[in-house]
């Protein structure tokens, strides 16, 4: 069946600060996923990391149970033992010797799982959710030395935090089935310059894979700073410095379903890709042109990161979980939403005008594809100095793709629109942007 095309007129209704406001639903099956996410499981998976003794990227297999290539087979075995749904294969890449942390030719394996989505084309929308499961410590000595390969490098937090979080949330994940295709990714070789994303986000890019958003999970285990801050209930996310960016939109949301889910957590949303002169594996595929963002510790603690005193012993156990859950809660109303509407037309302009006025908005959206229990949309509005969403309306009237604000600008405010299903969940938020300006070349006549 076709959407109708329906045209909704909105007359001043925006500027009342009195909106319908109902308490945002639970899906169910989120709250399920949230308590089936065990605190004991995440212990044993970090415990056994840490047994690996390191996870160095050269680490060699010197004995048994020890080191890097260990630890991946390790990681595999887990995610094929959850469900025969999971495909998991190794993503390897042959590593030319370069530089002073690549200094000699090295394989490097990426773990993979994939939980398809549901038909044909619900599936091709892709969710990635990853942390990375090498690690580096400092040598006996106090000093730093990339070829110090087989020294002690325990990287519970860093980040057997993200790698345990990953794979729980496989292990339950997999008894559903989600609109959308999630991948659970262990990267290898984020201490040597986040190699292992920066190759596989490529190979998304080039193999044309949608990727509708990335959750980047690396250091969610610490709850005392090293200045003796302790906190437990707060989380940053870390996306994008550009405002209204499908980055910061995906950040937005994991604050909106975050705080949906988990009312006692504070959810800092860092509207930066990462902290100075630091990163983690979000930010290759950031710079491929996928939304991404980072769900990552309040307090820092640099005595152990990057130390042998990174072990379990150090770091909080519940704030692990906490913040796997939320990651969890995140992706999979991700994965069982409908895709975001799209907001611009085939010339990538977006699909907002002043109307035949001349003084109204006019937004006009389509869905990517005709999703079955499509039940409507809502229309985020805020003004350009606003970072959060200030206006929200309910568009509950069937399937309509566009709408007309009358007398209402569109260059002092900012538009998004999400798309609504019959079970209630919600899109990604398609924010309409103001395309960048291209700089005009004149030509000029040199005269004597
Ligand atoms: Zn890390």
């Amino acid at each position: 069946m076709k959407a109708r095309t329906l045209m909704l007129i909105v007359f001043f209704i925006l500027n009342s600060t009195c909106l319908f406001s109902f308490a945002p639903p639970h899906n169910p099956k989120v709250d399920e996923i949230v308590n089936s996410i065990s605190e004991e499981r995440i212990a044993d998976i970090l415990k056994k990391l840490e047994s690996f003794e390191t996870r160095n990227l050269y680490s060699e297999p010197i004995r048994e149970n020890f080191g890097i290539q260990a630890a991946r087979d390790w990681i595999s075995e887990q995610f094929k033992s959850y469900s025969p749904r999971l495909k998991v294969y190794f993503d390897c890449y042959h590593l030319k010797q370069q530089g002073r942390r690549l200094f000699k030719d090295i394989e490097l394996c990426n773990v993979v799982a994939v939980l398809p989505g549901k038909d044909e084309e619900a599936k091709e929308r892709i969710y990635i959710v990853n942390a990375h499961y090498d690690s580096v410590a400092r040598s006996a000595d106090g000093s730093f030395h990339y070829d110090d390969v087989n020294t002690p490098a325990p990287g519970v937090n860093d980040d057997g935090s993200g790698v345990a979080a990953i794979l729980e949330m496989a292990r339950v994940m997999s008894q559903y089935q989600f609109e959308a295709t999630i991948y659970f990714v262990a990267f290898a070789g984020e201490e040597q310059g986040l190699i292992g994303s920066s190759l596989f986000a490529q190979k998304m890019r080039e193999q044309g894979k949608n990727i509708a958003g990335v959750i980047t999970l690396d250091l969610i285990g610490n709850i005392e700073g090293g200045n003796g801050y302790i906190d437990n209930k707060r989380v940053r996310v870390f996306s994008s410095e550009t405002p209204s960016s499908p980055s910061q939109e995906l950040a937005i949301y994991i604050k909106r379903i975050g705080e949906r889910y988990f009312p006692d957590r504070i959810f800092d949303l860092i509207f930066r890709i990462d902290r100075f002169g630091r990163g983690a594996d979000h930010i290759p595929f950031l710079q491929e042109g996928f939304p991404a963002a980072r769900i990552m510790d309040a307090n820092e603690n640099y005595s152990r990161q990057h130390t042998t005193e990174d072990t379990f012993e150090n770091m909080s156990l519940p704030y692990c979980a906490a913040n796997t859950k939320i990651a969890a809660a995140c992706l999979a109303s991700l994965a069982w939403a409908p895709p975001a509407p799209r907001v611009v037309n085939e010339r990538n302009y977006p699909t907002l005008s002043r109307g035949e006025s001349g003084y109204d908005a006019h937004l006009q959206w389509q869905m990517p594809f005709e999703v079955d229990d499509l039940a409507g949309y809502k229309i985020f509005i805020k003004k350009t100095t606003s970072p959060f969403w200030e206006k929200e309306v309910t568009l509950g009237l069937g399937k309509v793709n566009e709408l007309l604000i009358k007398n209402f600008s569109i260059d002092n405010n900012v538009f998004g629109i999400a798309a609504v299903d019959q079970e209630g969940n919600e899109s990604q938020v398609a924010s309409y942007m103001l395309p960048a300006r291209r700089k005009a070349v004149y030509e000029t006549i040199e005269k004597e």
